[in-house]
């Protein structure tokens, strides 16, 4: 389950943020070249943050689309594989733009931490955590 591979570096930056306090949901942005369903990335979400702030957090995913581009005629569309040959012109060679995305979206913490406290308890984050995958 590559999804686990995946959580490990969302746990993170959501433990470095929530900075021990409680959350109770996330939401990631994850392209859609990561072949992610939600199911799985629940479960893997669930044991990678076992024993963390984030144990029990409900997931949202986010698929972010991919989109293929054709460098020979300009045709773009959306897409959730890299395309062979251009459908506008036939032309190989077609470029796959985006769809790797690994973006923690948001964290929402739990409010009984913070008593009185006004405003959203969710937080925008937008930490892109792609960058230490191992
Ligand atoms: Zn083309």
């Amino acid at each position: 389950m590559h999804e686990i591979g995946l959580c490990e570096p969302f746990v993170e930056a959501i433990e470095r943020r929530a900075a021990g306090r409680r959350v109770t949901a996330v939401r990631m942005r994850i392209g859609v070249l990561h072949r992610v369903v939600e199911p799985s990335l629940e479960q893997a979400f669930a044991l990678v943050s076992a024993g963390t702030v984030a144990e029990g957090a409900a997931v949202e995913l986010v698929t972010v689309p991919a989109r293929a581009a054709c460098p020979a005629c300009g045709w773009q569309d959306e897409t959730a594989e890299p395309v062979a040959l251009c459908p506008a012109c036939g032309a190989s060679g077609t470029e796959l733009i985006g769809g790797d995305e690994l973006v923690l979206e948001s964290i929402t913490v739990a409010e009984n931490g913070t008593p009185g406290a006004s405003g959203t308890p969710r937080e925008e984050v937008s930490s892109d955590v792609s960058g230490d995958s191992r």
